[in-house]
């Protein structure tokens, strides 16, 4: 019964499976600054720095240079490179790189599947100087247009299969150079074989220096909200990266961790290269379509002890049931994290019965470079917040001039400006980047609220706030009721416009295995409903759907329900899924 479901899981530091990087909170944070812990990354003599010889080069002079650096799970195959490996094949890469004169600033794209080359090229473009990008692998040509002719790359790695879409609008980007194909091929006019280029090229290569403050990377967002933004990242992220690998995912040098994001988007650069790499950890990376089975076999047969993964990955899981989990051994596992969508109360209590472990959840965005917001192993979790502030981060609630509200008043969640991995520019778009910035505070776009303990708790992204008879409703509390229900899977919530409410709350919902749509099952949800929240927050309108709409990451797309169901223009679908 939803009941008995714990509201706070309380921790002891000395009661845990492992005794945690942080160990106290508050201490760290009064204690806390960047400049202590710049030793924990290294800098060149001259005061620069590379966050790919922070990731990778670094541990060549230490016992880790034979450390296996990724396992990676392909259909039908697996691979183990050390750090030894990727740091002399992103030697390589950067060989065959600075050959076609790619130099500082440039930007190189990357458009593969999670195999090693994508990780390779990854460093080995940092390694040049250039700024790396990387493309989800499911894009089709449009979404890869308009990404490769916003940022004017210059070069774009990809594969055998992909290489088509690149093809197709190859003709309309002028200032595409070159296409590095992977894999055995013969390069036509324009193009570069992979295999061919690194076998020829030097295992030695001179990284260059830059400061801290140089792009390294760009990223576009998830496309949620609407058009993706092309966000501008440092080298010096990466101190917030390690830091926050350390005491928020809790690595430690025996662990294997397993970050399930691609590294299309942020959390697989942040978390599934960088900050793990600087922490010299190894890492399982699966290239496979995902299947709850295979899932609990790879952390079976890996013994994966720190499981950093998303809210969508979880409901997955638990639509297929828990008969499948109980067939693997998941006690190797010891931390759980997840990001990127608001965590539902309901996966943390799954979470506890299925695998003995709460999820941790946290927050933060393309633009912020790193998580900002999070629970610590250390730290009582409070089951549906986010947790709170990074020490070194200040967050706070705003309204709209930029001013604090009170303590359990919902606004704005805003953060003081100036943290190491802030995005430093939204690409050929200064006027968006401007626009984050009011009143001191850098704002998010999500609304939350804080709580007497310093806890955030997330409501909904700005454009999803639903206003009904006066209320504000946030779409997370609906949804996260919503699939307490035993027949939901999935739902996603919008405000529909009435003239008696202003809007009223509209939910699509899909269902768990075995369950059938029907109108008793509507009234059924909607009495559930009644029961768990106030009156003018439950959803006067149900509607059931195979699937809810979502980006490729997993996000549901309110936008996408809401434009639906009002038969407006849908906007920027470069990052559904099919
Ligand atoms: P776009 O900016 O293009 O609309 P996006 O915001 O989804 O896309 P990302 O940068 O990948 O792009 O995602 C960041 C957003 O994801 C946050 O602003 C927030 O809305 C959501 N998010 C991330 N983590 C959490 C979390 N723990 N709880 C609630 N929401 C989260
Ligand atoms: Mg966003």
């Amino acid at each position: 019964m939803a009941e008995q479901h714990p509201k706070v899981i309380k921790k002891e530091v000395g009661r845990l499976k492992k005794m945690p990087n942080l160990k106290d909170y508050k201490f760290a944070r009064k204690e806390f600054s960047y400049d202590v812990h710049k030793d924990e990354i290294e800098f060149f003599v001259d005061g620069k720095m590379n966050a790919a010889y922070v990731a990778v080069d670094r541990h060549l002079k230490t016992p880790l240079k034979k450390r296996v650096a990724l396992h990676i799970i392909d259909e039908g195959s697996t691979k183990h490179p050390t750090f030894e490996d990727i740091a002399m094949l992103s030697n390589r890469f950067a060989n065959v790189l600075a050959k076609q004169g790619v130099k500082k600033g440039d930007r190189v794209f990357i458009f593969l599947p999670r195999i090693e080359e994508l990780y390779v090229s990854f460093l080995g473009i940092l390694k040049t100087g250039a700024i790396a990008s990387t493309l989800f692998a499911a894009f089709g040509p449009d979404a890869l247009f308009d990404r490769l002719n916003d940022s004017g790359a210059k070069i774009v790695v990809t594969d055998l299969t992909l290489k088509e879409r690149v093809d197709k609008v190859r003709g309309r980007l002028p200032e595409l150079q070159k296409v590095i194909v992977t894999g055995d091929y013969v390069p036509e006019e324009g193009e570069l074989s992979y295999n061919q280029e690194m076998w020829s090229a030097s295992k030695d290569f001179e990284i260059v220096h830059m400061e801290p403050e140089d792009r390294a990377y760009m990223l576009y967002t998830s496309g949620t909200t609407g058009r993706p933004k092309g966000v501008v990242h440092t080298h010096y992220d990466i101190i917030h990266q390690h830091l926050t690998t350390k005491w928020i995912l809790d690595l430690q040098p025996d662990d294997i961790y397993w970050c399930t994001a691609d590294p299309g988007w942020v959390t697989g650069i942040a978390y599934g290269i960088l900050g793990p790499f600087s922490n010299g950890i190894t890492s399982i990376v699966d290239a496979r379509r995902f299947s709850a089975e295979k899932w609990y076999k790879v952390i079976n047969d890996y013994k994966v002890t720190v499981w950093y993964t998303a809210p969508t990955a979880i409901r997955m899981m638990m639509k297929e049931g828990a008969d499948i989990a109980r067939k693997y051994d998941l006690s190797s596992l010891r931390h759980l994290a997840s990001v990127g969508e608001p965590l539902n109360p309901e996966a943390i209590w799954w979470g506890l019965e299925h695998i003995g472990l709460a999820f941790h959840d946290n927050w933060w965005q393309t633009e912020t470079g790193g998580i900002l917001i999070a629970n610590y192993p250390c730290m009582d979790v409070k089951v549906g917040s986010m947790g709170k502030p990074f020490p070194g981060i200040t967050a706070g609630i705003v309204d709209d001039r930029g001013n604090e509200v009170p303590v359990k008043t919902e606004g704005n969640l805003a953060i003081r400006p100036g943290w190491p991995s802030m995005m430093v520019e939204i690409w050929n778009n200064k006027e968006k980047y401007d626009s984050y910035f009011k009143g001191g505070w850098y704002i998010s776009g999500d609304r939350a609220w804080m709580d007497e303990d310093g806890y955030f708790w997330f409501v909904g992204r700005a454009d999803d706030v639903i206003k009904t008879a006066g209320h504000r409703v946030g779409p997370f509390e609906v949804e996260s009721a919503l699939v307490e229900h035993p027949a939901v899977a999935e739902a996603g919530v919008i405000g529909k416009p009435d003239d008696m409410y202003g809007e009223i709350i509209k939910a699509f919902i899909s269902l768990k295995k075995g369950h059938k749509p029907s109108d008793d099952l509507k009234a059924d949800i909607k009495n559930f409903i009644k029961t768990k929240l106030a009156g003018h927050a439950y959803p006067k309108e149900i509607e059931f759907r195979d699937t809810l709409p979502k980006t490729r990451s997993g996000k549901i797309m309110r936008r996408v329900l809401k434009a639906q169901e009002l038969g407006l223009p849908i906007g920027d679908l470069s990052t559904m899924e099919d």
